[in-house]
């Protein structure tokens, strides 16, 4: 077809772009360019002015109007300097995606000129209209009234793009009545609500000096790369970031050569580029490679706290996508655009830690002798338990679905793993009340003489489990690449505190009535093994036997987003949110109506596309290929010659089985649920099946049919052709 060769042309005659030259701009004295950082701030600020800036940061004690406007006289002028015409109030509505509204800095000064200007009740507070972001319910569109409200410890930047320069100020945003309308504000009273409890088990261990507890994310990022030619070719792509059609290509992944392969010339101009625009934005971009799929590559930051984190998350998205473009290809956040192939996640690694007592996951050379590590790897296990259910739900989507449990992905079954240094010394602790040593890894010998003999971890990686401790934190690998890393965040932030809490008031109950602190804590890890062990599972999390003792072991296995999602509401999540104030029941059954919301009108978009492209791309083409073979039929018959028609003959009979199947869809799609959750179990129980059908019957003809009419870029020209 015409739209692919001419897509094929395009990536022949493509030139790359010219990145930064390093000699002559080292990255350390451009990093963090275009942030408002601290050394910024006590460059441009009165003294004391910055010193309530940074006590409002350390603290959380409030900041004056006085203060805001001098900050944000500062900050305006900073930003001025820097190019920037306007401001915007950027924030994170549970679309999953961010939001920004920009005013200009210009006021006008009443004799025909202007003047510019940023007051401080400005910087700390916006108003932009909320009814047409989701609200699950909170409120109706009488009552639009949102709130943006400054969030003082994510530093404000400047966005910089050949179409205007912009002063981001990162917020959170409200309803009128005080509830969360965003990712962001969970997050900031989840760090809070782990904080306290963190403290508390602290300051009981014995420790004088127990300061603010932060929890750090490290999300590792999944995506594809499509030449932008082919992308355009693609509606499926367009409208639904995955391929809703489309044959295995010849060649696929089964020669493992993609994973750390060499990055290819074209996508290393492009990384480049996108790590020049982080590393002005202080976004601290840090490992670059290949992944499993053609076509798939990951990135990843060094880790920060879990606000900046997320915020950085959402940016480097951002990020991506505007520089790929610049390139002439697009970036694909699915965590599955091509069917058979590897989809893209986004692990999660988390941990929590402060200047006084490290971090709390570390369970240094002898963990069996670590307090501090036993009771907080164990509040993790206990809260793994408890919240399987939770943990299923925030990584549930349409897109996650297609990726969980698909032999390359963890399954939906929530478990820990620990590795066997750690497995053994709580298992010790379940079987005898105390652990007496711990497994070393020793030395490792490579056999080669000139090599020195190389140090063994103590335990090995697990690439098959959701939840896998990794050295010094935990790694929640089921997340999906599209998602915001705020959900987890929220979920692992909370349901640790509750566990501290629980574990802290039972500790401090056998500190009261006499116990020395190493026997307590002994005795509440044990507790927390008796009643949680199940959950640690240290085999093959893609095994078939893994599902069957899973179940035995009364683990949950919530296959589908329609399964999972109802679980933000159970009575004890409500309680457990409410009690640690993070969420209330209005704001996690909002959640929920959004995310189901969603997930439907995602099937939808993609059924939509299915029924389109069958019958407005697909089929057309197919019958133009089955006249061809009828008339090259009748010409031979003409000439005297018999000709064949085993070719036709097949053809027409997966025509028919199209045809068929998109009347099937049709017939399914018909059916109108009133009820959200019905509708999800509807689409998942029967739309998807129903859209498998046509895509496998088209799939078919895509193997038969003339490839010059395929109307459709196919999979071997997306993944390989760069
Ligand atoms: P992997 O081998 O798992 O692919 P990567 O180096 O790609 O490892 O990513 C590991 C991620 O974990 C990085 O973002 C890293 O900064 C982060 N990380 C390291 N230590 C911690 C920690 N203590 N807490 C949270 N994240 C961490
Ligand atoms: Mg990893």
């Amino acid at each position: 077809s015409i739209s692919r060769n001419n897509a094929i042309q395009a990536v022949i005659d493509g030139t790359y772009v010219e990145t930064m030259n390093y000699i002559d701009n080292p990255v350390t004295e451009f990093y963090g360019c275009n942030v408002f950082t601290d050394e910024v701030m006590k460059a441009r600020l009165p003294k004391n002015t910055y010193k309530s800036v940074k006590s409002t940061i350390e603290t959380g004690s409030t900041l004056d109007l006085n203060a805001a406007d001098v900050v944000a006289t500062a900050m305006k002028d900073w930003a001025l300097e820097k190019g920037a015409t306007h401001y915007t109030h950027v924030f994170y509505p549970l679309t999953g995606s961010s939001a920004e509204k920009h005013d200009s800095f210009l006021s006008p000064d009443g004799e025909g000129k202007c003047i510019t200007e940023f007051a401080g009740k400005l910087l700390v507070q916006g108003e932009p209209d909320a009814s047409s972001f989701p609200n699950g319910g909170i409120r109706d569109t009488f009552e639009a009234r949102g709130y943006t409200a400054w969030d003082i410890t994510s530093p404000a930047y400047i966005l910089e793009s050949d179409n205007g320069t912009t002063l981001c100020i990162p917020t959170c945003f409200v309803s009128w009545t005080g509830e969360a309308l965003d990712k962001k504000t969970p997050v900031l009273r989840s760090m809070q609500a782990v904080d306290k409890a963190a403290q508390k088990v602290l300051t009981l261990l014995g420790n004088d000096n127990v300061t603010k507890v932060t929890s750090f994310a490290g999300p590792e990022q999944e995506y594809f790369l499509v030449d932008t030619n082919f992308f355009f070719a693609r509606p499926d792509l367009i409208s639904a970031d995955r391929t809703v059609f489309g044959a295995a290509p010849v060649k696929g992944q089964e020669f493992d050569d993609h994973y750390f392969g060499a990055v290819p010339a074209r996508v290393l101009n492009f990384m480049m580029d996108f790590e020049q625009e982080c590393f002005k934005l202080a976004i601290p971009v840090k490992t670059r490679h290949n992944e499993v799929a053609p076509g798939q590559f990951e990135i990843a930051p060094v880790f920060e706290t879990a606000n900046l984190a997320t915020d950085h998350q959402q940016l480097t998205v951002t990020i991506i996508k505007a520089v790929a473009k610049k390139h002439g290809m697009t970036a694909l956040f699915h965590e599955k655009p091509f069917a058979g192939l590897n989809g893209s996640g986004k692990h999660v690694n988390w941990s929590l830690g402060n200047s006084t007592q490290g971090n709390l996951l570390d369970p240094g050379t002898n963990p069996h002798d670590n307090t501090q590590f036993l009771i907080f790897c164990a509040a993790v296990i206990s809260s793994v338990q408890k919240n399987q259910g939770l943990l299923r739900a925030v990584i549930a989507s349409a897109s996650n679905d297609h990726r969980l449990g698909a032999n390359e992905a963890p399954p939906a079954i929530l478990s820990v793993y620990l590795g066997a240094q750690l497995a053994d010394v709580f298992a010790q602790i379940q079987k005898s009340g105390s652990a007496t040593t711990s497994i070393q890894g020793g030395l490792m010998n490579l056999g080669v003489d000139s090599m020195p003999e190389l140090p063994r971890d103590a335990g090995d990686r697990n690439r098959t489990s959701p939840f896998a401790f990794t050295g010094n934190r935990f790694e929640f690998r089921a997340v999906g690449s599209m998602q915001s890393i705020a959900g987890p965040l929220v979920a692992l932030n909370t349901m640790m505190a509750d566990a501290l809490t629980t574990m802290g008031a039972s500790l401090e109950a056998k500190i009261n009535g006499g116990m020395e602190i190493e026997a307590a804590v002994l005795e509440v890890v044990k507790d927390v093994m008796d009643e949680s062990g199940q959950v640690v599972f240290n085999g093959n999390g893609y095994s078939d036997e893994w599902q069957v003792e899973a179940a035995k072991r009364g683990l949950k296995n919530l296959k589908t987003s329609a399964e999972a999602l109802p679980e933000l509401t159970t009575p004890e999540n409500i309680a457990m949110f409410e009690r640690q104030g993070v969420l209330s029941k209005i704001e996690l059954e909002s959640r929920q109506n959004i995310y189901q919301e969603q997930y439907c009108l995602k099937i939808n978009v993609e059924a939509n596309l299915t029924e389109r492209m069958a019958e407005t791309q697909i089929l057309p083409a197919c019958i133009r290929y089955q006249t061809e073979l009828a008339e090259n039929i009748a010409s031979l018959s003409a000439a005297g010659v018999e000709g064949d028609k085993s070719a036709l003959q097949a053809v027409t009979g997966q025509i028919a089985a199209l045809t068929s199947s998109v009347a099937a869809l049709k017939e399914v799609r018909s059916k109108h649920i009133e009820d959200a959750l019905e509708e999800c179990k509807y689409f998942s129980s029967t739309l998807l099946p129903a859209m498998q059908e046509v895509r496998s019957a088209a799939d078919a003809l895509e193997v038969s049919v003339a490839d010059d009419l395929w109307p459709l870029p196919n999979y071997t020209e997306m993944l390989f052709i760069k």
